[in-house]
């Protein structure tokens, strides 16, 4: 490989990367939930570099996005370097700052997001060290995971030992019944030390989450998560007090460090959920701890128990908890990665891989 480089790669002693290509797509998915996600799920970025090193991201917002980054920020990367964490943190900026009059929040960032990820990737690989390095390397062996899904019976029997389980509010007083019934259930199969969450995805209002805060407190739920929208941070920040014990969290659908400061100002979450993949990538997960360890609060990251998010886990003090979503027992899914780690005994390990350590599956692209 080193003979391929022309001389003017090497300065000082290290050799200097540009990116010669970039390429976002969006894969042949057959097994993905009937929902806005039929077109609007994770895409797949591809960098290319004048060393032959090729690094992978994972990105959000589907199709729209895909066309974000192959007509715009392509040419914004073109010819870029990425020699050290600093030039893609400055990658990160120009683009965020180029995108700004339609980015911000949603589909820009979740684009960004897929790139900065793929040059995360690229660096590991060229510096043929696993990303958790790249950030100053393990700071813990392995991470508690948690099954998110409603087939707890099967996750016990994989081996997870923490587990979060849906419930919708749909209007009626059946629904607290429901909600009464999973935890019961999930509290005899997990055992009563284990941690067990309840997403409620923006389902219920103030009265809902109080009245289950009541008829939920011999379970011993840890948190209750997304029970507002996003944007009614001030109403959750008045929640919150009043749910303790239990923890509102939440921010899989809230963006980059602005976002997130916003979030500590209002005081609106005792847990942040930033999903590594839609946020704004390593760059802006690593800009959004500052803020929480400044503003006392707790992380664990949306979908944390995917490469992308676990390298961040594996390299930083505090962070833990890994999220993975199992599905259903014999329920066909997509394999887009290979290589991702498997929860051994409720517990992940991020390889030693160069990058993040996955390949894709060329056979959905
Ligand atoms: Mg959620």
């Amino acid at each position: 490989m080193a003979a391929n480089r022309p001389d003017s790669y090497f300065q000082a002693g290290s050799f200097l990367m540009k990116i010669t290509d970039v390429k976002a797509l969006y894969p042949n998915y057959k097994h993905v939930v009937p929902s806005w996600r039929t077109h609007f799920w994770q895409i797949v970025v591809r960098v290319e570099t004048d060393t032959g090193v090729t690094g992978l991201g994972y990105g959000g917002g589907g199709v729209a996005s895909v066309e974000v980054v192959n007509r715009h920020f392509r040419e914004l990367l073109l010819g870029r370097q990425v020699n050290g964490i600093d030039d893609i943190r400055e990658a990160w900026d120009a683009l965020y700052a180029e995108s700004l009059p339609y980015g911000r929040k949603g589909i820009g960032i979740m684009a960004l997001s897929g790139v900065d990820l793929a040059l995360w990737d690229v660096l590991g690989r060229a510096e043929r060290v696993p990303v958790y390095d790249l950030l100053g390397g393990k700071k813990k062996e392995r991470v508690q995971s948690y099954a998110t899904g409603d087939d707890p019976e099967w996750y016990r029997e994989l081996g997870f030992t923490a587990h979060k389980f849906p419930h919708r509010w749909t209007g009626n007083d059946a629904d607290y019944d429901r909600a009464v019934a999973s935890a019961a259930r999930a509290r005899e199969l997990f055992g009563p030390e284990a941690m067990l969450m309840i997403d409620t995805y923006m389902t219920w209002d103030i009265p809902a989450t109080l009245e289950m805060s009541n008829r939920l407190a011999e379970f011993n739920i840890y948190w209750f998560e997304d029970v507002l929208t996003p944007d009614l941070l001030e109403a959750q920040a008045e929640l919150r007090p009043a749910v303790k014990p239990i923890l509102l969290s939440g921010g899989e659908h809230e963006f980059t460090h602005h976002g997130f400061a916003e979030i500590a100002r209002t005081g609106a979450l005792d847990l942040w959920q930033p999903d590594i993949t839609w946020c704004g990538g390593i760059t802006a997960g690593l800009r959004i701890l500052d803020i929480a360890r400044d503003a006392g609060a707790a992380v664990a990251l949306h979908r944390g128990g995917e490469v992308w998010g676990l390298h961040l886990i594996m390299a930083t003090e505090g962070l833990d908890l890994a999220e993975r979503n199992p599905g259903r027992r014999g329920a066909p899914r997509d394999e887009l990665w290979f290589g991702e780690p498997q929860p051994q005994n409720g517990y992940l390990e991020a390889s030693d891989a160069p990058g993040f350590g996955v390949s894709l599956n060329e056979a959905m692209v």
